[in-house]
């Protein structure tokens, strides 16, 4: 039998990829010029289905660089000339914050207690920031705050630019782009796909600052935004891209587009109350994170105690692979990705085994 990953990145790869594999080898996708007409077809193919699948305007631009990551870097880079504010609410938001210091920005942020989440609405972003970074999903703590609260903090603070960080969100949510400077997410979680491709997705004022900050200071090589908006007009990368993963992407995204965001929203939802509800009904094991609006229906953070490990390994006796919890907590919580690859059944041939391992204990 073969394993389900619900570790929350690298995750259970989508379905269909394997064959798309396949098919990439068999059309010769690795040997392609990406200056060719046939990569500017799968370019524009891709960020096309980008668009559609998350309702974006023509006013941005669709990027590929490496990784996540990679997208905070560049965003600090390319949109903060001194000063950039931060929700951290665990480890992802905390790299955000750290990659400002580390170029040499003066980043200020609010610390929200791990596995809690934040009212946005009375968030108070200080006066001089110039960029507000919003990790959508905290996949270290298991907590999302809502797409629509985060839209409406930009109408409160029209002036700032906003980036959200969707990682290990992303299909899953509804954002009104015109309230969103920059959108980013990879595609080893959500689009169970393998590592090695990043996404962001960049309006028109982000656009605009990189290009004022770059008179003044330099905002990255190839990767500057100017550069990749440049190429991107063209169809094309800076350098020479990932053009398989690329390939799968748009594969992928064609599937999800027969599906549909709503229903793809609504399967998240469905199968992350099964896990919630589990959770929540038996004596042994909790959810983490107790306020039910800040649950994270794609990163499921249940705690365990002294027994984590022997459950892990009971689970992957199972086939079920779960992840461990973050930083602090890595022995004592485990990680359930509920990405699009996990069919209803799998969520529940893992609560099956939770339920065995929890049996077997008495
Ligand atoms: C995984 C993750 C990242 C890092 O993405 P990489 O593609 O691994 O660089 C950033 N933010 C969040 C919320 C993540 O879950």
């Amino acid at each position: 039998m073969k394993h389900i990953y619900f570790t929350p990145g690298p995750s259970q790869l989508f379905p269909t990829v394997p064959s798309y594999l396949q098919e990439a080898i068999k059309n010769d996708i690795g040997s392609i010029s990406h200056r060719s007409k046939q990569f500017d077809e799968l370019f524009e193919q891709t960020t096309s289905r980008i668009r559609t699948l998350f309702a974006v305007p023509q006013t941005h631009a669709v990027f590929f660089v490496g990784s996540g990551t990679e997208a905070m870097e560049r965003v600090i880079q390319n949109c903060v000339t001194k000063e950039s504010f931060h929700v951290v609410n665990g480890s992802f938001a905390k790299r955000f914050f750290e990659t400002a210091v580390d170029l040499g920005k003066k980043p200020k942020k609010i610390d929200v207690a791990f596995g809690t989440g934040i009212d946005l609405q009375k968030l108070k972003v200080p006066s001089l920031s110039e960029l507000i970074c919003i990790t959508h999903n905290e996949t270290s703590a298991g907590v999302m705050l809502p797409a629509d609260e985060i839209c409406k903090l930009k109408k409160r603070y029209p002036n700032k630019l906003l980036a959200v960080d969707t990682v290990s969100s992303a299909p899953y949510g509804t954002f009104d782009f015109s309230a969103i400077d920059i959108f980013f997410f990879s595609v080893q979680k959500g689009f169970g796909l393998p590592a090695g491709l990043g996404v962001m997705i960049v309006g028109p004022n982000a656009l605009e600052k990189s290009k004022k900050l770059q008179k003044k200071k330099s905002v990255g090589s190839y990767h500057a935004f100017s550069m990749l908006f440049e190429f991107a007009k063209k169809y094309q990368t800076p350098e020479t891209p990932p053009v398989l993963h690329i390939y799968l992407l748009n594969n992928v995204l064609g599937d999800f587009l027969k599906v549909g965001r709503n229903v793809l929203n609504k399967h998240a939802e469905e199968k992350a109350k099964l896990l919630y509800d589990y959770f929540d009904n038996q004596a042994t094991w909790s959810a983490f994170v107790k306020e039910k609006a800040f649950r994270s229906p794609t990163v499921i953070v249940a705690e365990i105690g002294k027994k984590q490990k022997e459950l892990k390994a009971f689970l992957a006796e199972k086939n079920c692979i779960v992840g461990s919890g973050y930083g602090p907590y890595k022995d004592t919580q485990i990680r359930i990705a509920n990405f699009p690859a996990m069919a209803k059944k799998d969520i529940e041939k893992l609560i099956a085994a939770l339920k065995a391992y929890d049996r077997s204990t008495r």
